[in-house]
Parts: C-alpha cells; sequence; structure tokens
C-alpha cells in the first residue's frame, strides 16, 4: 500500500511511519518542518517538505490512506494566537480532505481526548459531552466534523481518533503532553523538575507505538471516531515517581502554582477501539516510560 502521513517528521507521526514501514507500505512523509525533525523519518521512508495549509494534491495520487497528523499541537499556542490553530488544524484539514477527495484517498486523523472532553468524572466515551477549554480543542473538533461531513456527502469512510496523552521516544518537551519528555528530559540533566499544583492531576498516558497501531487498524474502518488510551488514570506525581524509579533517581521535584484552565481529570474509555479495531494498548506505564528513558539516556542505563 502506498501511504501518506502528514506531519510523520514529528514524534507520533514518526511511530506511525515506522509501524507502515514495518508491514512493508510505502511512505511519503508531509511536513513542513516547523516542529518535526528531519532525522526523525527513515530513509526508506520519503520526505516532502509541504505545507498542509497549501493545496496538496499532487501528493496524494495513487495514495491509499493519509495519517493527517500535522498540528498546530501547542494548548498555549491556541489561547495566544487562535487564529495561527484554526489555519493549520482546520484549513489545513479541509486542505487533506481536499487532496484525498482528489484522489480517492482514506484520512484517518489525529484528534485529540484530552482537550475535546475537557474535565471527566469517569473514563469518556466517545458519545459523552464536548467540552473544549482551549481553541486547540475547537479546531481538532471542527476537524472531526469536517471529517463527517464529507463522509456523509462524498461517502468516503474517513475516521477520526482522540488520543489520550501519548508519550514515548522522540516526544519534543513542548507539544501537547510533554510532561513526560520534561520529566525524563530534566532527570537526564540532573535539573529539578517542577509539578504544577498538588500533582494529583490525572491523565491518560498511551505508549505512541501502541497510538501507532491503533492508526493503522483505523485505516479499515468505515468512518467513525474512537479513543485512542489506556482507561488508565495516573496522577502528576505517580508519574514523576514512576518516572524516578526508571531514571534510578532521588531527585524531588519542586511544586509550582497551578496553572490557569489545567483539567483536574482526563481518562477515555477505550472499549469501542477494542470492540471495533480489535485494539488494546499492550505497553504499560513503566515499560513504556523505561524504553523513553533508554532513548534518552542510552540503553541499559
Ligand atoms: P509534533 O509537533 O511532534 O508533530 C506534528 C508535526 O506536524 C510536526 O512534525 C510539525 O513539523 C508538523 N506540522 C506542523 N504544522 C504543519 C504544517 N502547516 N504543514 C505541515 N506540517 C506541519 O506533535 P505530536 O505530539 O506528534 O502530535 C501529532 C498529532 O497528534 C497532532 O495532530 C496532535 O494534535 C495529535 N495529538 C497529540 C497528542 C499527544 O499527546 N502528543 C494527543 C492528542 C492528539
Amino acid at each position: 500500500m502506498r501511504a501518506i502521513v502528514t506531519g510523520g517528521a514529528g514524534f507520533i507521526g514518526s511511530h506511525v511511519v515506522d509501524a507502515l514501514l514495518a508491514r512493508g507500505d510505502e511512505v511519503l512523509v508531509l511536513d513542513d518542518l516547523s516542529n518535526g525533525k528531519r532525522e526523525n523519518v527513515p530513509d526508506s521512508a520519503r520526505l516532502e517538505v509541504a505545507d498542509v495549509r497549501e493545496p496538496l494534491s499532487g501528493p496524494f495520487e495513487g495514495a491509499e490512506a493519509c495519517f493527517h497528523l500535522a498540528a498546530q499541537v501547542d494548548v498555549r499556542v491556541s489561547v495566544e494566537r487562535p487564529a495561527d490553530d484554526a489555519a493549520t488544524n482546520v484549513l489545513g484539514t479541509i486542505q487533506v480532505l481536499e487532496a484525498a477527495r482528489a484522489h480517492g484517498t482514506r484520512v484517518v486523523f489525529a484528534s485529540t481526548g484530552g482537550a475535546i472532553y475537557g474535565e471527566c468524572d469517569c473514563p469518556a466515551p466517545e458519545d459523552a459531552e464536548r467540552r473544549p477549554v482551549a481553541p486547540y480543542g475547537v479546531s481538532k473538533l471542527a476537524g472531526e466534523e469536517y471529517l463527517a461531513a464529507y463522509n456523509r456527502l462524498y461517502g468516503t469512510g474517513h475516521v477520526s481518533l482522540r488520543y489520550g496523552n501519548v508519550y514515548g521516544p522522540r516526544q519534543d518537551p513542548h507539544g501537547e503532553a510533554g510532561v513526560v519528555a520534561i520529566f525524563l528530559g530534566r532527570l537526564a540533566a540532573g535539573e529539578t523538575p517542577r509539578i504544577f499544583g498538588d500533582g494529583s492531576q490525572t491523565r491518560d498516558y498511551v505508549y505512541a507505538g501502541d497510538v501507532a497501531r491503533a492508526s493503522l487498524a483505523a485505516s479499515g474502518q468505515d468512518g467513525g471516531v474512537f479513543n485512542v488510551g489506556t482507561g488508565i488514570e495516573t496522577s502528576v506525581i505517580e508519574l514523576y515517581e514512576l518516572c524516578r524509579r526508571v531514571a534510578g533517581s532521588d531527585l524531588q521535584a519542586e511544586h509550582a502554582e497551578a496553572r490557569l484552565g489545567e483539567l483536574q481529570r482526563s481518562v477515555l474509555d477505550r472499549s469501542r477501539a477494542e470492540r471495533e479495531l480489535g485494539w488494546r494498548p499492550e505497553v504499560g506505564l513503566e515499560d513504556g516510560l523505561r524504553l523513553t528513558w533508554e532513548t534518552i539516556a542510552g540503553p541499559g542505563s
């Protein structure tokens, strides 16, 4: 199969590229390298430096699937510059859908659970109320709605995946959910990490390799929205303890004032993905942190 990965030079996109190459696909990465890195793209994939905000039709010729991960990913940037966020996340998604329409390409869209559901009191199923608290969540939700509208209008089978807090090798500490990269990076450098608020806030941490498998499984679906999370909540304090354990560090974190608008609880119900995609996470948090730590501090460390 010929597949396109937009944002394939970024953190999660590069794991999707790896998974596609491993199953023998021909992979074209479209990335403007605004946040991604050329060295994240393996030699066996092709990289075309392209901006998804511009018309994209040419590269889609002959592509059966497009994994659309290119995005403005920083929640704080979306608050400061919502129009820039929407330009990439909404207009960019429309450009991808238009190119896909011209060439009969199936789109799998990287959306977000936490930023769309907002505050959770239990693992949020896909039909939970949508309460984005930042423009980033709104722009991702708009992207999903465009996919759904194209499916109704053109009979296409595009799929949206709402990821939990993804972590793993090659994560950039500045992204939507960079806390693991920040903690492990600081521990490796012997610098004191900071915990905002009392550290009781919870997230659903899912390993990037597991997210890549879910993305490939979703490309065989005929439309729909699927949560891609573990269903397990981990507090920031618990996460930091696990990071210290894998890093073999006794460094104490310092506490800082809670950040405005930060969610207290965020966790996804993964039963639909399990039922319909046959997907379940395989890498537990401690194992995933260890795999990530090894890429930061070197194997066997
Ligand atoms: P990332 O920044 O590493 O990857 C995004 C990539 O998109 C980068 O390589 C960047 O250079 C590229 N890009 C940005 N603007 C572009 C443009 N205009 N044209 C072409 N390429 C452009 O971030 P990530 O964490 O790997 O996120 C990947 C996707 O997953 C995003 O769509 C993000 O919204 C979504 N997501 C991430 C998380 C998470 O926990 N990291 C959670 C939910 C959803």
